[in-house]
């Protein structure tokens, strides 16, 4: 089983995604399932709504699960579990308050040594602990022994028992925390590869030691990958636009060339532009760079550009808007200037909208209109432009101008050979 385990708190980051796709594409290589487990253990961080904005993102991108769980369901058993942990004297109750433990963090911090739990009640006798009234929470003890995490993409890394700690497991409020939870759920679920964003790097140890102490031998695989790092080399925070997932879909992105893109980026891959299922062939974890990768919208930019080439014309004609192919046919000469949807909608939609012109066209566009609407219809561009020529006197610049703004919605663009052959059974709605 492997597994994408997303908090309902915020708008998909493009690192989620990048961690959702790679565990799709892994668990379609290995044959294994792919559990969605989304982590709503936290209550006060949950944003009512993002589960289902989660489900439909993962949906259009046609990363398929085969289970799903909310980690809330599991809270039974995450209970269980500490109260096993309890009665083989591998956790215990810690009455510390949260003031007592930050004056022995500050003072740490003033003496410049690394704060760790002092074990103040790792070792209370059965009635200090039975007849105390006080709020409480759950410690495991920390490892007897160092732990060392073997991770495809960033190699070993051994973590000693100080490091790991005697941290908590439950809070005062009998709710499990983040590693505690996600430990014991990876654990049923009997998860074979973790694969997630090296900010848990940190917290890989804590879960080890925890499926350790409940005596489970199973090795699960990690790949922690990079951050990805946005201009000027900084890390991309929810702050910025193009790291939210929801706004590069809005801003026309294909579902697709997002996927390639995430894919691509900090990776040594075949290809360039590929689809999701020919990047299942070859994919390979061991291929990722272990540094940072950059996020780089104009190379996003060119790669929609290439998947929007090959698009099939209706398919794209719906993406602008329209029904016909020819749209769609139409759309794809405007792929030599823009490159998102959004883009080639606010072309498409020029060419049809009451077009905008400079006083100096004013009288040959409104001649030109004229004359089209009263014309027959030319099968070809060329009978097209004789017949204005003929009928107007105008050439040279005074005819193009205007006839470019009439039938292309712009000064420049296209060949107006090419706009008139994708456009001349529109042209009366065009020149309306
Ligand atoms: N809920 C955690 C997150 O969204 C999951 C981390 C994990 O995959 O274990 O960062």
């Amino acid at each position: 089983m492997l597994r994408f385990a997303p908090s309902p708190t915020g708008d998909m980051h493009i690192g989620n995604l990048r961690v959702a796709l790679f565990n799709y594409i892994m668990s379609r290589k290995r044959n294994e399932p792919l559990l969605v487990r989304i982590e709503d253990t936290d209550k006060e961080r949950n944003v009512p709504g993002k589960e289902d904005e989660i489900l439909a993102i993962l949906a259009l991108f046609k990363i398929e699960h085969q289970e799903h769980q909310l980690q809330s369901n599991n809270l039974r058993f995450h209970r269980a579990m500490a109260l096993q942990l309890l009665h083989d004297k591998k956790a215990f109750n810690c009455f510390c308050t949260s003031e007592t433990l930050e004056a022995k963090r500050e003072a740490s911090k003033e003496n410049k040594i690394a704060y760790r739990y002092d074990g103040a009640c790792e070792n209370l006798h059965a009635e200090e602990v039975i007849d105390n009234p006080l709020p409480f929470t759950i410690r495991i003890k920390k490892p007897s022994d160092s732990i060392t995490v073997r991770d495809i993409i960033k190699g070993e890394s051994t973590f000693a028992p100080n490091d790991i700690d005697s941290f908590i497991i439950m809070r005062a409020d009998k709710y499990p925390t983040y590693n505690f939870a996600c430990a014991v759920d990876d654990m049923l679920s009997d998860v074979s590869l973790i694969i997630r964003g090296e900010d848990h790097l940190s917290n890989t140890p804590k879960q080890i030691a925890i499926q350790k102490a409940l005596g489970y031998d199973r090795t699960i695989e990690y790949a922690h990958l990079p951050i990805i790092l946005g201009h000027e080399g900084k890390k991309m925070s929810k702050r910025d636009d193009a790291s939210s997932v929801k706004w590069l879909l809005e801003e026309g992105f294909l579902p697709e060339a997002i996927s390639n893109y995430l894919i691509l980026m900090g990776n040594k891959t075949p290809l360039e532009i590929f689809s999701l299922e020919e990047a299942i062939e070859w994919f390979d974890l061991e291929t990722i760079s272990k540094s940072p990768a950059y996020f780089d919208i104009d190379k996003l930019k060119f790669i929609n550009r290439e998947h929007l080439k090959g698009l099939d014309p209706k398919e794209l004609s719906r993406y602008v808007g329209f029904a016909d192919e020819e749209i769609g046919r139409l759309a794809k000469i405007f792929l030599e200037e823009v490159s998102t949807l959004k883009e080639l909608r606010e072309k498409i939609s020029a060419i049809f909208a009451p077009k905008v012109v400079p006083d100096e066209y004013k009288e040959g566009f409104d001649i030109l209109r004229d004359l089209t609407i009263k014309a027959p219809h030319f099968d070809d561009y060329e009978s097209f432009k004789n017949h204005l020529i003929q009928h107007s006197g105008l050439k040279g610049k005074a005819l193009f101008k205007p006839l470019r703004i009439l039938i292309g919605g712009a000064e420049h663009g296209p060949e107006l050979n090419d706009l008139y052959m994708h456009l001349k059974n529109y042209l009366k709605e065009v020149v309306k």
